[in-house]
């Protein structure tokens, strides 16, 4: 589906990155994962037959320098997955302010630096951007204040940039994934008090893998989802409609 398309992903040196960025190829695009992870990101690239750059999301420079540097090696950009991210389950109250920022800076600001980077070049080839939201972005979560804040933000921020780039063809979605088994939920899939809460939020009674969420993003990024833009999809098991 995705034959001569040129792709970064950002944040794929693991976990749902990693999935999106194995499919791309798979699929037949050209990758670039992004990533802080210097030795898990160049260890999977070798792996899956992509290339490693490595890019801070919370510096818009670096951002920018990625986007570049992919531009002037391949010739064009087709598809930027802002999917970098950290999480935190702290309630504001007990929050100190460098945890906030912290949050914002790499969930929020990460996916703006990818945007406004990115834009120009994707102008150019009726390219698609594809953000990594979240249930808690939807619906928010217990004790999630900062991360449920950055990703309402992203799913906001989704929308507005489809709406303002929709006549100039670039069209920009989210995916809302449930938990899914990933480096950043395996404290939390393994803690027994809150998977019983998990499953009694989950009409499919289980958490996700991130195979289960990387079909979605090449759907997206193909010409099969050329209507498709603004859309924040949860992939969640149910979690968000019950
Ligand atoms: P993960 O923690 O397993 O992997 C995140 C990757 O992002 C890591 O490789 C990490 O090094 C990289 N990263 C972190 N900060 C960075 C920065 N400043 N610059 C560049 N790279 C950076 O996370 P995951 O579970 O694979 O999640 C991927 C995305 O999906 C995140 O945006 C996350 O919020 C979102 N999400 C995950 C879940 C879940 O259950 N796993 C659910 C909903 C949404």
């Amino acid at each position: 589906m995705l034959e001569n398309q040129i792709a970064i992903v950002t944040g794929g040196a693991v976990g749902i990155g990693t999935a999106i960025a194995e499919r791309f190829v798979e699929d037949g695009a050209t990758v670039v994962i992004a990533d802080i992870d210097e030795d898990a990101g160049s260890e999977v690239a070798d792996e899956i037959g992509c290339t490693f750059a490595h890019c801070d999301v919370r510096e818009y420079d670096q951002v920018e320098s990625l986007v570049d540097g992919v531009v002037d090696d391949h010739g064009r950009l087709d598809v930027v997955v802002n999917n970098a991210g950290i999480s935190s389950v702290t309630s504001v109250e007990e929050m100190d302010l460098e945890e906030w920022e912290a949050v914002l800076e790499t969930n929020l600001d990460g996916v703006m630096h990818g945007t406004k980077a990115a834009l120009p070049h994707l102008k150019e080839t009726d390219g698609c951007i594809i953000n990594l939201g979240s249930i808690y972005g939807l619906v928010g979560g217990k004790g999630a204040a900062s991360y449920s804040a950055a990703k309402g933000g992203v799913i906001n921020f989704t929308q507005q940039v489809a709406i303002d780039y929709a006549d100039q063809g670039v069209r920009v979605n989210s995916i809302c994934p449930g938990f899914v088994e990933t480096p950043m939920t395996e404290d939390l899939l393994e803690d027994e008090r809150f998977y019983n809460f998990l499953e009694q939020k989950t009409p499919m009674d289980r958490h996700g893998q991130p195979e289960e969420i990387a079909p979605m993003a090449a759907f997206l990024a193909s010409e099969e989802a050329s209507y498709i833009t603004g859309a924040n999809i949860p992939i969640d098991g149910g979690w968000t409609a019950f």
